[in-house]
């Protein structure tokens, strides 16, 4: 008798700790959701702020700079002169 009283106790503490875990999931879960959202969100934000502001494309270099603020640009100028 003592041992199936063991069990059942066992049961009860495992069934709790069961509970705890689903509910601690779904917590994680809503979390990740709201997470989601907020990234979809800055994600469109981001790609809204881009179409009006293009990213500078420099002539000569290529790189993200505009062509007045790059390094090469000033050599050029002085090669020109
Ligand atoms: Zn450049």
């Amino acid at each position: 008798m003592v041992a199936q009283e063991a069990q059942k106790d066992g049961l009860s503490v495992f069934s709790k700790w069961l509970q705890k875990q689903l509910v601690y999931r779904m917590d994680v879960e809503k979390e990740e959701d709201n997470i989601e959202s907020n990234k979809k969100r800055r994600e469109k934000g981001v790609v809204h702020n881009v179409t009006r502001e293009p990213t500078p494309k420099c002539v000569i270099c290529h790189g993200p700079n505009q062509v007045t603020s790059c390094k090469n640009w000033s050599e050029t100028t002085i090669a020109n002169r």
